[in-house]
């Protein structure tokens, strides 16, 4: 049993392993950051004993959006800001996501990525 979670293209394994039972996530897996919003395949730990999706975000320091096969998550990081900037600034959470979808794509014409099972 390895508990990780990793992507092809961001090593994102608490301990390093690429799991050789690997299963993968949706195929859009919607993840917010502070450095914009992404599209990535994600794969999850599948061996025997392995934690709940849920728990294998949260140790790369992802919080999920939803408990049940979570196919969007936030960064603990980007929480962290929108806390800090909201609670300093008064920012509310409509303006800090428009902030990130200017930070995705600064023309602003496309809309961010969002997880077909939880948006539109
Ligand atoms: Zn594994």
């Amino acid at each position: 049993m390895c508990w990780s979670v990793s992507t092809p293209t961001v090593q994102c394994t608490t301990r390093r392993v690429i799991c050789p039972k690997k299963k993968p996530a949706a195929t859009d897996f919607v993840l917010y950051d502070t450095t914009g919003v992404h599209e990535l395949a994600v794969d999850f730990c599948g061996c025997k004993g392995a934690p709940e999706r849920r728990q294998q975000c949260m140790r790369v320091c992802w919080w999920p959006a939803t408990v049940k096969e979570p196919n969007t998550c936030a960064t603990f990081a980007l929480i962290k800001l929108f806390q800090i900037l909201n609670c300093l600034g008064k920012l509310s959470a409509y303006d800090f996501l428009r902030g990130l979808e200017m930070v995705t794509n600064h023309d602003g014409l496309d809309r961010p990525p969002v997880s077909a099972r939880h948006g539109s």
